[in-house]
């Protein structure tokens, strides 16, 4: 038990192999108590494998994962207490109702404690009550997705794992999700899985990458920021004849490559523009369009994918590795 104070949850050398194929492949990490930290990965990454194995359901072929302290493969049943779990498709029963399906769940879970009073926070912090009566069939995906975080959160498990929990909701059911775990995050220990870099920015305290299997990084959120914010690039919409606007683009001092991205749209294209390390083209820029008469409709910094920050974060780590 020498490590519940410190990690609540604790990975060592975990490693998944499905036939020749290593879904997990020698994962090692931990998430300290009260952190809320995004597990971030391309899909097909080994996400829902290892999210699986840290709740008990699923095997590993190798490894060990601590919860609290608690073997997960030697008491699973001890281990799973402390964990409230959303997986990727939820366990909902649609034929029941909200509320049947909550005390359904209750049971299932052996709690113990004072069953309308728990209940009822659990639907007030999932704001459910409007809905407990309707059948989970009828409801919406977002309300779903609250019916099966409150169903993780029966019995208070003081950490709470969800796997791609906003996957498939609209603009608007996405952001009162992402508050919801944001304000559990405040009293819970937290894993999130997502392969969105937003997601993990806007809700999570650290991120631990995973691709292919490996662990790739390991970063507080700052510290992420710092690598994806990308100054030499930015994408650019601007008026005017496609090859007289490249032109133009390229007689700025700085630039070092640009390329057209986008589709016409009325008259303007978008632009990917690059510029030479430690240059900021950005008023450059404005100054020659406007010159050349062709207004500068957006600019703003491009977005690296999720590939480009593999490869920046590998660089990095190889350029510290040297000194
Ligand atoms: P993610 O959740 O990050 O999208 P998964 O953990 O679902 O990734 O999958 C990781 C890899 O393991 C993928 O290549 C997937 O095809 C493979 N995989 C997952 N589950 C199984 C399974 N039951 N049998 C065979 N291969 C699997
Ligand atoms: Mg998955």
């Amino acid at each position: 038990m020498e490590d519940t104070q410190k990690f609540m949850i604790r990975i060592s050398n975990l490693v998944k192999n499905f036939g020749s194929k290593y879904a997990l492949d020698d994962v090692s990490f931990s998430v300290g108590k009260g952190e809320i930290v995004g597990f971030l990965g391309p899909n097909g990454a080994g996400k829902s494998t290892a999210m699986n194995i840290i709740t008990g359901y699923l095997s590993s072929t190798s490894g060990e994962v601590k919860v609290g302290g608690i073997d997960i493969f030697e008491n699973p049943d001890e281990a799973k207490k402390l964990i409230g779990f959303l997986p990727e498709q939820p366990p909902l029963y649609i034929d029941m109702t909200v509320d049947e399906y909550l005390s359904f769940v209750y049971e299932l879970k052996g709690c113990t404690l004072n069953k309308k009073k728990h209940l009822e926070e659990v639907r007030s912090v999932t704001k459910i009550e409007d809905v407990r009566h309707r059948l989970i069939k009828n409801l919406s995906k977002g309300y779903r997705q609250r019916v099966g975080i409150a169903q993780a959160l029966i019995g208070n498990p003081p950490i709470i794992i969800f796997d791609e929990p906003t996957v498939g909701l609209d603009p608007k059911q996405i952001i009162e999700i992402r508050n919801l775990i944001r304000n559990l995050g405040k009293t819970h220990t937290v894993i999130l899985s997502t392969h969105i870099l937003s997601e993990v920015q806007s809700v999570c305290d650290r991120v631990v990458i995973i691709n292919e299997g490996k662990i790739v990084a390991d970063e507080k959120i700052e510290s992420l920021s710092e690598v994806v914010q990308d100054r030499r690039r930015y994408t650019a919409k601007i008026c005017g004849p496609q090859r007289e606007v490249l032109s133009a683009i390229r007689s700025v001092q700085g630039v070092t490559r640009v390329e057209v991205t986008g589709e016409r749209e009325l008259d303007s294209y978008t632009y990917l523009i690059e510029a030479a390390q430690g240059v900021d083209i950005r008023k450059p820029l404005f100054f020659e369009m406007s010159k050349q008469g062709r207004p500068i409709i957006g600019l703003e910094a491009a977005q690296m994918n999720l590939e480009e920050i593999f490869i920046r974060i590998m660089d990095r780590q190889e350029e510290g590795g040297n000194k």
